[in-house]
């Protein structure tokens, strides 16, 4: 999840014949610079992304929840679906110990279980689970009441800013100058990951 949040690789998530985050009424954001995907994508399905620069475009989603690209419970573009598809990452919300927001999702998210090889993958899961708790009791970082109530925000963040969670990190060297590098932290990943603070 980190290198997708870097953008580094796609979330490369064992969906097997899952589709749930694509019929559970998601908007998906649409980058001016995904020029090959803006081409496979039906005009009527393309809409201004509100709030962010022109070029922007999300795809809605119809009465049932569904993307109009999923057709016969596949997505029609898959090849060069959106990167915002490509991060997706339901195993976040296993990892931040955060319950999904929709039922389709949860149903899935309760599948993963995690194996920790060594005491790295232990300490930096701890971290995660921290990290999101300390979100959620904090949420003043987030300046909007939308993000305050998102959970998956509030998971992606966590991945985001884990490591000042890791021992002998930021939370070692005092609570008060913690918290407070904890809390810039926080509101330099939403801002960049999301757009906003
Ligand atoms: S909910 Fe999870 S398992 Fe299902 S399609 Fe989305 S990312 Fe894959
Ligand atoms: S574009 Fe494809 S992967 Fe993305 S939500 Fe729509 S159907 Fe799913």
């Amino acid at each position: 999840m980190q290198a997708a949040l870097a953008e580094e690789q796609p979330a490369e998530v064992p969906c097997g014949d899952c589709n749930a985050c694509c019929r559970t009424a998601h908007v998906i954001h649409v980058r001016t610079e995904e020029k090959r995907t803006r081409t496979r994508i039906p005009r009527k399905a393309l809409l201004p992304a509100l709030g962010l620069p022109p070029g922007n475009l999300v795809i809605g989603y119809d009465q049932a929840g569904c993307c109009p690209l999923l057709v016969d419970g596949r997505c029609t573009i898959y090849e060069d679906r959106p990167l915002a598809c490509r991060t997706f990452d339901c195993r976040i919300y296993a990892a931040a110990d955060i319950a999904a927001d929709r039922a389709a999702i949860a149903r899935q998210v309760e599948r993963w279980r995690f194996a920790h090889p060594s005491q790295d993958d232990r300490d930096r899961h701890a971290a995660v689970m921290a990290a999101a708790r300390h979100i959620r009791q904090h949420s003043e970082c987030l300046a909007s009441a939308a993000a305050r109530r998102d959970p998956l925000r509030v998971a992606v963040l966590a991945i985001a800013v884990h490591e000042a969670f890791l021992q002998g990190g930021t939370r070692a060297s005092g609570r008060e100058s913690s918290d407070r590098a904890v809390a810039r932290a926080v509101v330099a990943a939403n801002e960049k990951l999301f757009g906003d603070c």
